[in-house]
């Protein structure tokens, strides 16, 4: 992992010039043109991330994709078994609908020092493309060639605690997200026939603004057979036991972060009690039975 200034500094200068009351109309025709069109775009992302955050939009039907994998497979499993989602609180919600609407504004920003910027090109045929992997489907967030070589851009905002965190070391596995990258850079070579080894990972700070990026060589030794395990283990009749971090509790409480924000948790741990720290953050508790062990 290291630092990278590929799109930091362009980001800041743009944001700064656009302030200018004469920036978009001392723009060129074409140009003009061009950045109205990213704005559609980006009107677009936004108005489906809304219809989402509304379930407006229709309901897809669950299934392993580029975006799940890494993620946690019994859950995958359970969804595409017929478990209902459950609904999150409309506080949690609407915080992911602020990280969905900032990643639209990352991904807008750089689409637009692309059109600035001969030495980033945003591949816009790839953007829109289904990409595949082993049967296996996504969209990835910004395929871009900088100065003569592919990047896989990936758009993470995170809290102040994830982005600190993340900023310096990469994201965790937990969340999947080295997974999903690894899977976009293997999918992208099968879709166009060229290397893909780079990953540029962009980090949105949602409590302050601050944005920060690090490139990351494509790791297929550590993430493939994970991959490949995954699509075994959704694929299979039984259902696949809790990963590492769905095995620990302490006493009745699940200690696992990625299991509280779960949206099948119920499902996969059967009844569960709630109560909120002092901060309002949901603690959840499962069932004792009559003899007093746990229910599992
Ligand atoms: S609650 Fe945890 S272990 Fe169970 S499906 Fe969800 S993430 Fe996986």
């Amino acid at each position: 992992m290291t630092d990278s200034t590929l799109i930091k500094g362009k980001m800041e200068e743009l944001v700064t010039d656009m302030q200018e009351d004469d920036w978009y109309s001392n723009l060129a025709p074409a140009l003009q043109l061009s950045v109205a069109e990213v704005h559609r775009k980006h009107i677009d992302s936004i108005r489906i991330s809304v219809g989402n955050f509304l379930g407006m939009e229709k309901r897809r039907e669950p299934k392993l994709s580029g975006s799940n994998i890494g993620s946690c497979p019994r859950e995958i499993w359970l969804k595409t078994h017929g478990a209902i989602p459950e609904k999150f609180r409309p506080r949690t919600k609407f915080t992911f609908q602020l990280g969905d609407s900032f990643e639209c504004d990352i991904v807008s920003l750089v689409r637009i020092i692309a059109l600035l910027d001969d030495t980033i090109t945003v591949r816009e045929d790839l953007l829109q493309a289904d990409i595949e992997w082993n049967g296996i489907k996504g969209h990835c967030d910004l395929p871009m060639v900088i100065n003569g070589e592919n990047y896989l851009g990936e758009c993470k905002v995170r809290t102040s605690y994830g982005y600190r965190r993340d900023s310096v070391n990469g994201p965790e596995d937990l969340w999947g997200y080295p997974h999903q990258a690894n899977f976009y850079c293997r999918a992208l070579e099968q879709e166009t026939g060229e290397e893909w080894d780079k990953i540029l990972w962009l980090f949105g700070n949602k409590d302050t603004g601050h944005f920060a990026e690090l490139v990351e060589e494509r790791n297929d030794g550590k993430y493939v057979d994970l991959a490949l395990d995954m699509i075994d283990a959704v694929g299979s009749d039984a259902m696949p036991p809790r990963p590492p971090h769905g095995q620990s509790l302490d006493g009745d409480k699940i200690k696992s972060i990625k299991c509280c924000y779960c949206g099948v948790k119920r499902a996969c741990w059967g009844e569960l009690t709630v109560t909120f720290t002092s901060k309002g953050k949901p603690e959840y508790h499962i069932k004792e039975d009559g003899d007093g062990e746990l229910e599992r």
